[in-house]
């Protein structure tokens, strides 16, 4: 069954999900998919350096102020080669700093951001392909993670007037949200397809 919305954003890193967030912040709804579990994207260590205009768009935009209470301030950074250091000092070169404060944790925040403007998450739920991309009614086809790619046939999308929608197919036996979907069982118009079996 598709499920109709304005912007489709496929992945739910650090750009999804900010993305996502401005445009709430502007009155247009989202609707966010990842292949990945929650626990997995909140778990994965990456990054560990914010640059200034990061933190300062994510306090200034509300989606976390725990980047400037947890993460650390460094006004410069040092080199050590040649059996001495040699700093670079942002702040007193540029007024500008970085801060230590892990991706994943932005990621959290992030996601607790977006559930409590009540947006639509769905985790475990991979983007197949665009179809319409040049029509006023485009669309994400998107399935279970963990099922195979499918060759059949798309539901049809009936958001007329919405730049993207995003379609997954209804399955037969299962009409739960996907696992991590933040939408109840019965509120979700996304269903998990079953894999095919295996020949
Ligand atoms: C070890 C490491 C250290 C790093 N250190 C720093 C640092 O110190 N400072 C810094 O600024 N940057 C650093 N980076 C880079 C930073 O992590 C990336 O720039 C950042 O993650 C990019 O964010 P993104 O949202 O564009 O993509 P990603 O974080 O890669 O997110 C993309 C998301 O899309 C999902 N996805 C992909 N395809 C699909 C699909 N078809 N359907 C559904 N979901 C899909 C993925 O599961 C993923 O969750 C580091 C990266 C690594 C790996």
């Amino acid at each position: 069954m598709p499920v109709r919305t304005r912007v489709a954003v496929v992945g739910a890193g650090p750009a999804g999900l900010l993305l996502s967030h401005l445009l709430g912040r502007h009155g247009i709804e989202s609707v966010v998919v990842d292949s990945r579990s929650r626990a997995e994207i909140e778990t994965t260590i990456r990054a560990g350096i914010l640059e200034q205009g990061t933190v300062e768009i994510l306090s200034g935009s509300g989606a976390s102020d725990r980047v400037l209470t947890a993460g650390h301030r460094h006004e410069g950074i040092e080199l050590r080669f040649g059996g001495e250091g040699h700093r670079i000092d942002f702040t007193g070169s540029v007024g500008r700093a970085v801060w230590l404060y892990p991706q994943h944790e932005v990621l959290k925040d992030l996601i607790a951001a977006r559930l409590r403007a009540g947006q639509d998450l769905r985790f475990g739920v991979s983007a197949e392909r665009v179809e319409g991309a040049e029509t006023d009614r485009p669309r994400v086809l998107a399935r279970d993670a963990g099922a195979p790619p499918s060759r059949s046939r798309p539901m049809s999308s009936s958001a007329r007037t919405a730049p993207a929608a995003w379609s997954a197919r209804r399955s037969r036996a299962r009409t739960a949200a996907p696992s991590g979907s933040t939408r109840s069982p019965g509120s979700a118009s996304c269903a998990r397809r079953r894999p095919a079996p295996r020949s």
